[in-house]
């Protein structure tokens, strides 16, 4: 393994889903849902299956059907209008549109300011492609992590290239408001910056909060990437297809990056996540609305088991903190959990460049079933 790699490892994901599987603990550590998306989707792949569509190399920008239902996404729900043609990129999910953005973005030494705690991809990618990464901490602030502007504003030196941002955030659940957002975008205007920005969980926000997309800033559509994901808003995480928005020079260095990872992305599937775009509102309206039920299950359980909740307004993911419970080492925590309660989860410190600070915190993913949450609490309660 190169240096370049070396520090990465086997990622957090695959070693707690490994442990819940070898332990038969509930699985709330690695983020995908128990129940898959939309039968009717489901079906659209089988069509596209049967009726030869995509079964061959499909085009490499992606299946027109799906670029256009992107970009009536885009415009129905947030007014920003892209060219199928000419700005809409489809990739191997969101992880190879991180990959290629930043592989097709930076030159090697460039520094990339991101939030931290960090998707863990990031850290990698932004590695693979020889740049480095300053970390921005969000900190707990009433009950919620916050992103301090003044020190976003103090990262970005001559050597910044890009800011990559994700709202809402993953571990932490935070949404980005629009003040945050219009400073941000301020910041990438005043200091010339690209922006890569990672937006899967779009479509997760709750109670009053509300998602930005933040292309939609002044100066920023020229500037900005935008990912999104079928894996997250329809529940298929497995059929890896994602999406790039952004203006024609972007897509087209995205592009150039992704035609020699994947060349192109599953055919029959695109097809089929053109249809679940085009669903009506309600679709969205019930994903969220259940989401927001199991968030509050959840979290009403791990309060009663003792942990301090940050309450998420956006994502499937809660953090916690296990201080109150007398601990202070979420690895250790999550590595013994399995054994003393049956129930796997993640330790934030491995979004941290600074573990330190990223200790106590451990992330629980609510994205299952309600039985399956209530029992999770229910032995996290008697542990
Ligand atoms: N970004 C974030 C913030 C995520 O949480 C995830 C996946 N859980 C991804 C990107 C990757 O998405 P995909 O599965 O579409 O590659
Ligand atoms: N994004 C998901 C999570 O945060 C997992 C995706 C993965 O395993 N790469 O849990």
């Amino acid at each position: 393994l190169n240096r370049r790699l070396a520090e990465f490892g086997t990622t957090i994901f695959a070693e707690m889903s490994a442990l819940a599987v070898a332990t038969g603990s509930i699985n709330l550590g690695q983020g995908f849902p128990d129940t898959d998306g939309p039968e009717e989707v489901r079906e659209a792949a089988v069509r596209a299956l049967r009726d030869g569509r995509g079964n061959q190399y499909p085009p490499g920008p992606g299946v027109p059907e799906l670029r256009t239902a992107i970009a009536a996404h885009q415009r129905r729900r947030y007014g920003l209008s892209y060219d199928p043609d000419t700005e809409v990129l489809v990739t191997a999910g969101a992880t190879e549109a991180i990959a290629a953005a930043l592989l097709a973005l930076l030159e090697p030494g460039d520094e990339v300011v991101a939030l931290e705690p960090y998707y863990d991809s990031y850290a990698a990618s932004i590695a693979l492609a020889g740049g480095r990464r300053v970390p921005v901490t969000l900190r707990p602030h009433e009950g919620s992590f916050r992103l301090d502007l003044d020190e976003l504003r103090a990262a970005v030196t001559d050597r910044t290239r890009l800011l990559l941002i994700n709202t809402p955030h993953n571990p932490t659940g935070t949404v980005l408001t629009r003040a945050e957002l219009a400073a941000i975008a301020e910041l990438a205007v005043e200091r010339d910056l690209l922006v890569v920005t990672d937006e899967v969980y779009e479509h997760l926000v709750f109670d009053d909060a509300e998602h930005l997309p933040l292309a939609s800033f002044p100066g920023m559509r020229e500037r900005t990437v935008t990912i999104g994901s079928a894996g997250k808003t329809f529940s298929f995480t497995g059929w890896k297809v994602g999406w790039v928005t952004a203006a024609p020079a972007l897509v087209s260095a995205v592009r150039a990056a992704k035609q020699f990872l994947t060349y192109v992305s599953s055919g029959p599937f695109q097809y089929a996540v053109a249809e679940a775009l085009a669903l009506p509102e309600s679709y969205y309206d019930d994903f969220r609305r259940s989401m927001q039920e199991r968030r509050d299950i959840l979290s009403a359980g791990l309060t009663a088991a003792g942990f301090k909740v940050f309450e998420p307004a956006g994502t499937y993911f809660v953090t916690t903190d296990i201080r109150p419970l007398g601990e202070k080492d979420g690895f250790a925590f999550c590595r013994a959990l399995p054994e003393r309660a049956g129930v796997v989860a993640i330790p934030n410190a491995v979004f941290y460049d600074d573990r330190e600070a990223g200790a106590p915190f451990v992330r629980f993913a609510f994205c299952k079933r309600e039985d399956v949450l209530r029992e999770a609490a229910e032995r996290l309660r008697a542990m």
